[in-house]
């Protein structure tokens, strides 16, 4: 299978915070990788844009470093990166004060695509916001890229909101989820749009349910202080976990156009139930072998933040009605593994005797490790004998169906960065999704405030409290395994 790699249009991409740990890991790394593909054209260029006193040749340093360090290093050839750094600059800036913002004006091509990634701390959005529009540095073809928190809450989210909309409009701004950007999840809406298989059965009618795991097997160490004033429910489940229940829960949209997708998505959110006070589990992981506990890692002995959550959430409307959507995630947990697993229902009458082994089919969604889907289906053990059933995945590995270099897909920063390049919004989330969600989550954070509930300990490396297993026993279902 022979990849197409359509060159975007020429661009000037500015990356406030350009010296930072997500620019350093992620924006450099990705945008080095989509140049060495072809990507980006000559006159594609990048500005590093930080409080470091440094010039051009200190920053390109910088870049080269990171990209040696975080790129792999089959993929890191010399003469590529010597020709990625013709393509960078660096302008030394105070986000709130006045140094640097002329350099920056006089630097940038106002006729071409213009993209701003603020790659900073979202106190600095105003100011950056606010300095673009007064240095006219901004032009009409003005992007500014956003990262996750974006918000604290609905009232903190609002102001935010209303900050960026002082001088940018809304299809100016990309609200980055980088789980929107992964093969897997794009492939889910290709799976149920792009075939009559599965949508007709997509519905409470036939799926019993759909879990969404996204567990990770570090703790919080290094950004406890950060992480205790967030927890589980705010830092994944109102973002990642909810983007991706509004993925399998939408209705069909009727073109793959950012406002289409995103209204979709808004529906789903705004359908969502309160969560009840026994259909939420809150954990902290305890201390392990040679791991400190969550507390520790926190430096709060009377922490109240969950590390770990699980809920059993509702969608109200007519597709839904009667099918929960169990969702989980957590720290310091067995496994790194995200899935999501959609749960049919068991064939309504059994021709076959009781023993047989006949199970309901399962559509598994894998966005890390191994991306790709397994559908479970029922067939015949071969041989001679009685009739014996046995569940076989079929899989869909894309190495396997579409060859080895399917897999070698890029990575979401690569390509969430050309969609804002491309001006594609479709896989950014929208203000009022975002409200929407932070106003479930603030919701259901409240509730448990208002009760005095504490998080359940757990034990490090496992498959978290044992309560999360007993949401799922109690409704006769069960999660499945953490693998890697
Ligand atoms: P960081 O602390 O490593 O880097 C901050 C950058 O901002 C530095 O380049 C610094 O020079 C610049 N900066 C700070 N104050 C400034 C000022 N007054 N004027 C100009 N530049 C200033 O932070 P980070 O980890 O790169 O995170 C950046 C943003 O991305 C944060 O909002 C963070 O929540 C978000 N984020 C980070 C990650 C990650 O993996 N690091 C993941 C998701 C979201």
């Amino acid at each position: 299978m022979v990849s197409r790699v359509i060159p975007v249009e020429p661009f000037d991409l500015v990356i406030f915070g350009g010296t930072g740990d997500l620019a350093r890991r992620k924006i450099l790394p990705a945008l080095y990788l989509r140049h060495r593909d072809g990507q980006i054209p000559d006159d594609g260029r990048i500005i590093g844009a930080a409080r470091s006193e440094m010039d051009a040749a200190g920053y390109r340093e910088t870049v080269a470093e990171a990209v040696r360090q975080f790129v792999v290093p089959a993929k890191c050839e010399p003469e590529q990166l010597a020709r990625f750094l013709e393509r960078i600059d660096y302008v030394a800036i105070d986000a709130t004060g006045t140094r640097g913002w002329g350099d920056l004006a006089e630097r940038m091509r106002p006729d071409l695509a213009q993209a701003f990634y603020f790659s900073v701390g979202p106190a600095l959005f105003g100011d950056l916001a606010e300095r673009l529009h007064q240095h006219k540095i901004a032009g009409p073809r003005a992007r500014i890229v956003v990262e996750k928190p974006f918000g604290h809450d609905l009232a903190s989210a609002r102001a935010l909101n209303a900050t960026l909309a002082c001088h940018f409009d809304e299809h100016q701004i990309y609200r980055i989820d980088h789980y929107l950007g992964k093969e897997t999840v794009q492939n889910l809406m290709a799976v149920r749009f792009g075939n009559m298989l599965f949508e007709p059965l997509w519905k409470n009618q036939y799926i019993d349910h759909v879990q969404i795991t996204v567990a990770e097997t570090v703790g919080v160490e290094g950004r406890g202080a950060y992480y205790d004033r967030s927890g589980a429910m705010r830092d994944m489940v109102q973002n990642h976990l909810m983007q991706l229940l509004c993925l399998i829960a939408m209705e069909p949209p009727s073109k793959f156009e950012p406002d289409a997708v995103r209204d979709e998505k808004l529906k789903v959110i705004r359908a969502l139930q309160p969560v009840e006070a026994d259909e939420i589990v809150r954990g902290q992981y305890q201390a392990g072998d040679g791991t400190a506990s969550y507390r520790d890692d926190a430096e709060n002995p009377d922490s109240r933040t969950e590390s770990f959550i699980a809920l059993k959430v509702h969608v109200a409307n007519w597709r839904w009605n009667g099918t929960p959507f169990y969702l989980r995630t957590g720290k310091r947990m067995r496994a790194r593994m995200s899935e999501i697993v959609v749960r049919f229902k068991e064939p309504p009458h059994s021709i076959f005797e009781e023993d047989t082994g006949q199970s309901a089919n399962e559509l598994a969604i894998r966005l890390q490790p191994n991306e790709g889907m397994d559908l479970t289906v029922t067939i015949k053990e071969p041989g001679p004998g009685g009739m014996r059933l046995v569940n076989v995945p079929l899989d869909m590995t894309f190495a396997e169906a579409l060859g080895e270099e399917a897999t070698d897909v890029p990575d979401a920063y690569e390509r969430l960065i050309m969609d804002v390049i491309r001006g594609n919004q479709t896989l950014f989330m929208r203000g009022d999704e975002v409200e929407a969600a932070w106003a479930w989550t603030d919701q259901v954070v409240a509730a448990w405030e208002a009760r005095g509930e504490k998080p359940v300990p757990y034990e490090a490396g496992s498959t978290g409290p044992e309560e999360a297993l007993i949401l799922m026993h109690r409704d006769a279902r069960r999660w499945r395994e953490l693998n890697t």
